[in-house]
């Protein structure tokens, strides 16, 4: 059984020579360039525009419906995402989008750890795009630190304030993206830059501005680190084959600079890699020291791969002295046996079928789903009505809720009782008067039922639909006291 000391302490290297990341509390990194890079700066370009391309996008679902293909129609508690439309009454499928979501979350933990939080996370995105800002603007990690504490300057001060207004811009424009997703984009969007929108819309612009702003400006690492549950869980879900981001101590140790590592050599001594130029420090944006040992902060962005990678390369070594690679072939590396690769193993071969299951499951199940939801609920007390030609009476509540986007009308039935008499209470309302129901529209009726009868009867309560003739049925019982 492998047991792994996760660091739970930050680098906070000094700010002497070397490659300080943090300063004050606030990482400052570098810029770096390899394919780690590249695939983030890919990842982000893709979840920035479909983020705020979206909910311009449109769907067609028919006359007075609402043609936007992802919208949250609060007003009518539906969920729109292109063909796929989530009720009120879908509970079990949200609280199944919610279990498989876990799945696949932790299927990709077991494959390559915390993957998902160093590319995609949109706390991630977002942070990457404020750092490119503030690098454009006040440029890189070396011109940062430098015009730390230095007097403020006027055009020190014009480039601060540039980059925070620049920042607010994009917040503004995360949180006014937003909330499209609740409403007509189309119609909101000329609203909200006209003033015309409502007070709540404002509202949560504003709330989102600041949270972006704060969050992926101010506290970015800080908010991966402790307000994140993820690396939380790390210490319960961490898997040693997955492949996460670590340093190949075996190889990189025992570090020394270029100049004495080749003098080293010269001498027939065996160095390690690692030339301490703490580049991969540098470049981290959780100001972590990965040679330390695997961190609980580590978002596994594969940063400090392309910048080991850079340096390897400049003094002629193999590149990967950090990797991505398994915490176990980091052991089998110590004991000079062979890697292997194991992302086939009995607990990524069980999520996978579990959440394909699930998957399956909860497709099957919006293919299928009724037209209609259809709720009894038979009175307790009295439970039943002695009339006064001797004939017993149940009374029912009954709930039938039209899940299509069009104009409905169903009359309600039973079976199981014969020779009973049924009625929808109120005047002169019978059994096959049709209840008109509009999209999304729940009615209530209160249904009678009356026979002749010494025994309960279980009965099957139906709405059929007048035109499709589809049926939603339910079943409850007939009583009468004392009888079983
Ligand atoms: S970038 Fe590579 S060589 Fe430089 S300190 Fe980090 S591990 Fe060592
Ligand atoms: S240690 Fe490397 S992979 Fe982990 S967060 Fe820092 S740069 Fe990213």
């Amino acid at each position: 059984m492998a047991v792994l000391d996760i660091s739970h302490k930050r680098a906070r290297p000094a700010l002497k020579q070397g490659a300080p990341a943090v300063l004050q509390g606030r990482v400052f990194t570098q810029s770096v360039s390899g394919r780690f890079r590249r695939m983030k700066w890919q990842v982000m370009a893709l979840c920035l525009a479909l983020y705020y391309l979206l909910p311009f996008l449109r769907w067609d679902r028919g006359a007075g419906q609402p043609d936007q293909a992802v919208l949250f129609d609060i007003e009518r508690i539906r969920f729109h995402f292109f063909f796929v439309e989530l009720w009120h009454t879908d509970l079990i499928l949200l609280t199944g989008a919610l279990v498989l979501a876990t799945l696949v979350l932790v299927l990709v933990n077991a494959l390559v750890g915390r993957a998902w939080c160093g590319f995609a996370c949109p706390q991630t995105v977002w942070s990457d795009l404020f750092m490119l800002v503030e690098r454009r603007i006040e440029g890189d990690r070396r011109a940062r630190l430098r015009d730390q504490g230095a007097p403020l300057t006027a055009p020190l001060l014009l480039r601060r304030s540039l980059k925070h207004w620049a920042w607010i811009l994009i917040a503004m424009a995360t949180g006014g993206a937003f909330v499209f997703y609740f409403t007509d984009a189309r119609a909101l969007l000329p609203a909200l830059v006209t003033g015309q929108a409502s007070l709540t819309a404002y509202i949560a612009v504003a709330t989102l501005t600041a949270t972006t702003y704060v969050l992926a400006g101010h506290a970015r690492e800080q908010v991966c680190t402790w307000m994140c549950p993820w690396p939380r869980l790390q210490g319960a879900i961490w898997d040693p084959e997955a492949l996460t981001v670590n340093y190949r101590d075996y190889r990189g140790e025992t570090r020394a600079s270029v100049k004495k590592a080749q003098q080293l050599r010269e001498a027939g001594g065996a160095p390690g890699d690692c030339i301490d130029c703490n580049q991969c420090v540098a470049v981290c944006p959780m100001g972590i020291d990965i040679r330390e040992g695997p961190n609980f902060a580590c978002i596994n962005c594969g940063l400090c791969v392309d910048a080991c990678d850079g340096v390897m390369a400049k003094v002629a070594r193999p590149r990967g002295l950090i990797d991505f690679d398994s915490w176990r072939n980091i052991e089998r590396g110590r004991r000079g046996e062979a890697p292997r690769r194991a992302l086939v193993r009995p607990t990524t071969i069980a999520l996978t079928i579990a959440a394909l299951v699930l998957s399956g499951l909860m497709i099957g199940s919006i293919a299928t789903r009724a037209d209609y939801q259809l709720f009894v609920s038979r009175d307790a007390n009295p439970i039943a009505v002695r009339l006064s030609d001797g004939r017993w009476r149940n009374a029912y509540t009954v709930r039938v809720t039209n899940l299509t986007l069009e104009e409905r009308a169903v009359t309600l039935g039973v079976s199981g009782f014969p020779g009973a008499e049924v009625a929808l209470a109120g005047g002169a309302a019978v059994i096959d008067e049709p209840i008109l129901l509009a999209p999304g529209q729940r009615r209530e009726v209160r249904l009678l039922i009356s026979g002749e009868t010494a025994q309960r009867h279980e009965l099957a309560i139906t709405a059929t639909d007048m035109d499709t003739g589809a049926v939603a049925a339910t079943r409850d019982y007939f009583v009468i006291p004392g009888a079983d």
